[in-house]
């Protein structure tokens, strides 16, 4: 925990925010480029620690946006792929983190609702954008003993952090309520 306090400590997350960065020290939740936003810096943390990322780690993250997440991701991680919908914010990301020297990064501007089976299987997988269904296909892309987390949406139409880990073929749920991240578009 005290090696991802420092850092966030020392990440800049102006770097991943164009144009308004005054809030870009808050623990809030900001607005980046297409319409999209970036989650809090205390929920970034939050599902990193979940995650329980180790440097053998090869990791899927749907959702690239603005990068900020993804720094997290590579930082703690072997390797990460990463997919973007918006070809835009991807190009942007893809700066923001080359810049920062990340070279275990693989990026795919695309539909990431399916996942991306070529590098399949893969320890971990963060999802940042939330979708009406369970990630079926997604879980079929996590090793046996892997963990997927995503945002879900619960009978009240709000959405919960889900975590699900997989022990062979069984899949144990954890709903961990409130959140609110932008809806998953499709191609
Ligand atoms: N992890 C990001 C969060 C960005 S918000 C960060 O740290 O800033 C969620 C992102 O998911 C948006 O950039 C949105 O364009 C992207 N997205 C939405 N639907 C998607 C899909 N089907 N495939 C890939 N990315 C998608």
């Amino acid at each position: 925990m005290k090696e991802l306090i420092r850092f966030y400590e020392q990440l800049d997350r102006k770097l991943f925010i164009d144009g308004t960065k005054e809030f870009a020290d808050m623990n809030s939740a900001l607005h980046i480029e297409c319409g999209q936003t970036t989650p809090t810096p205390t929920t970034v943390m939050f599902m990193t620690k979940m995650l329980e990322l180790d440097k053998s780690c090869k990791v899927l993250e749907i959702g690239t946006g603005s990068g900020y997440n993804a720094a997290f991701l590579a930082e703690f991680s072997k390797e990460l792929f990463t997919v973007e919908i918006i070809p835009k914010l991807m190009e942007k990301a893809r700066n923001r983190l080359q810049r920062l020297g990340y070279t275990n990064i693989r990026y795919k501007t695309g539909d990431g609702g399916e996942g991306w089976p070529e590098y399949a299987p893969y320890d971990r997988i963060v999802v940042t954008a939330s979708a009406e269904h369970e990630p079926v296909n997604l879980l079929e892309q996590l090793k046996p003993k892997g963990i997927l987390i995503s945002p879900a949406h619960n009978e009240t139409g709000r959405q919960d952090l889900v975590m699900y880990c997989k022990d062979g073929k069984k899949i144990e749920t954890y709903r961990i309520r409130g959140v609110r991240f932008v809806p998953m578009t499709r191609k």
